[in-house]
């Protein structure tokens, strides 16, 4: 067996050795069967959520009203959750009740694809009532069931079911047809679905193995029109970039998948659709992204616009100037942004356009690599320094001065040596005054 799977066997052991019955379900054993990682390890049982809490030492009732509660094992969390029905769904997303049941067929039944409504004992048998394992091995995302209906039942299945035909490299060939028309026919029910959720799961999709067949199915689908609210990356402007060959093929080049980041791919796929860096904010404040993760994305994207205006502005210049202005324009952006953004480009020259352009940033990236200092933090002094050196009040102007002498000192025009900051500042300070 897995060797997940073998950590958590003392978890099903436990129980069983109770006389109740307990399984892997769900996305551990899709993904032990396709011989891939594990994120997560989910176990199922006719117990209770009193009784699994009686049983273990170690255990944190993480979502009593679902039946789940997370038994802690070897320094690892499981998520038991008792076999359970979902009686009835309200407003196409979370069921208004649910009730404890002893039969597994039956909690298998409410999930949401086939691929996903399996089960694994602890001697390893294989519990595949809907053909779980046969749509894996063809490469098919299937409903349970009717299709209309389960997607009905909960909007947000039609954006997994997305996400594992793309992850799992199916394609839109790969999403069953009865369940594929469904997506299409129920798309507008999106709209019933927190944007939280639907930011969890693009992410997801951006960052996975596959992102260019996520956006391949987005577009195709034309799911990300319905959103609650609006998103700037909708079938309005679609790039020349995410056309197939045609509808359902295969995307004709790999654009995102070779960026190793998943904040390099979200910036290259904004700056694709055009997007500029205030409408990207705009985009993953719908998304309910956190602060530090939009301004580390938007940050690249306005990098990659102020250094594509320069380059195409200035490649007639002569070197130094154009040196001595991406200096100034990495500065002010921040190291990370700047390390960021030639990583994409490397990953993903096809956000460049022309030969020249290209060329152009071999010269920025040396530029880079060969600068003595890339923050503030490498200076040799500080505003504290200052202060003290010339008995000044503090004030904006202190962040500037910096600024100034960190560019100096890039540019290798100061030496980063406090003696000779200092008594540049004290220069500076003199020409100003008179
Ligand atoms: P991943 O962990 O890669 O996101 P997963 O399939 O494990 O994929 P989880 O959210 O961890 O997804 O859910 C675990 C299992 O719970 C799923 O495999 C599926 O059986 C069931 N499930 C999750 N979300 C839904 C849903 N919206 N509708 C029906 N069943 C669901
Ligand atoms: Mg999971």
């Amino acid at each position: 067996g897995h060797p997940l799977f073998r950590s958590a066997l003392p978890v099903i052991q436990k129980l069983t050795v109770h006389h109740y019955e307990a399984v892997f379900v769900g996305g551990c054993v899709r993904d032990a069967l396709a011989g891939r990682d594990i994120a997560d390890i989910d176990i199922a049982t006719a117990a209770t959520p009193e009784q699994v809490l009686e049983l273990f030492d170690h255990v944190a009732p993480t979502g009593l009203q679902h039946g789940t509660v997370t038994v802690i094992m070897g320094g690892k969390g499981y998520e038991v959750t008792t076999f359970r029905k979902e009686s009835a769904y309200e407003a196409f997303r979370k069921p208004s009740s649910v009730e404890f049941i002893s039969d597994l067929n039956e909690d298998l039944r409410r999930r949401d694809f086939t691929v996903n409504a399996m089960a694994m004992s602890e001697d390893g048998k294989l519990i595949d009532p809907f053909g779980g394992q046969a749509d894996l091995r063809r490469g098919l995302i299937r409903c349970v069931g009717d299709a209309d209906a389960r997607l009905q039942e909960d909007a947000l299945r039609m954006l997994r079911g997305l996400r594992f035909a793309a992850d799992y490299g199916f394609g839109q060939e790969g999403i069953e047809p009865s369940t594929w028309a469904a997506i299409l026919r129920h798309g507008s029910l999106l709209r019933h679905i927190a944007m939280e959720r639907v930011g969890v799961e693009l992410h997801k999709m951006i960052k996975g193995p596959h992102p260019d067949w996520a956006v391949q199915l987005l577009l195709e689908s034309r799911l990300l029109e319905n959103t609650k609210e609006k998103l700037p990356l909708t079938a309005g402007n679609i790039p020349v970039a995410w056309m197939g060959p045609s509808q359902g093929e295969q995307p004709s080049e790999v654009l995102l998948e070779p960026i190793d980041s998943a904040s390099c791919r979200w910036a290259a796929l904004c700056i694709s659709f055009g997007l500029n860096p205030e409408t990207s904010r705009s985009l993953f404040q719908a998304l309910r992204y956190s602060r530090q993760q939009s301004d580390e994305i938007v940050s690249i994207i306005a990098l990659h616009r102020r250094t594509v205006n320069l380059v195409v502005s200035q490649s007639h210049l002569e070197g130094d100037l154009l040196a001595e202005n991406w200096t100034r324009i990495t500065l002010e952006m921040g190291k990370e942004a700047s390390q960021f953004w030639l990583e994409m480009i490397e990953q993903a020259p096809w956000l460049l356009e022309g030969d020249e352009t290209r060329s152009l940033v071999v010269l920025l990236r040396r530029l880079w690599s060969e600068l003595p200092v890339r923050e503030l933090q490498q200076l040799a002094v500080n505003g504290g320094d200052i202060l003290s050196d010339v008995r000044v009040k503090g004030g904006p102007w202190l962040k500037n001065l910096l600024f100034e002498l960190l560019l100096d000192v890039a540019l290798g025009r100061l030496p980063n040596e406090k003696k000779a900051l200092l008594q540049q500042v004290r220069r500076k300070l003199e020409k100003e005054q008179s």
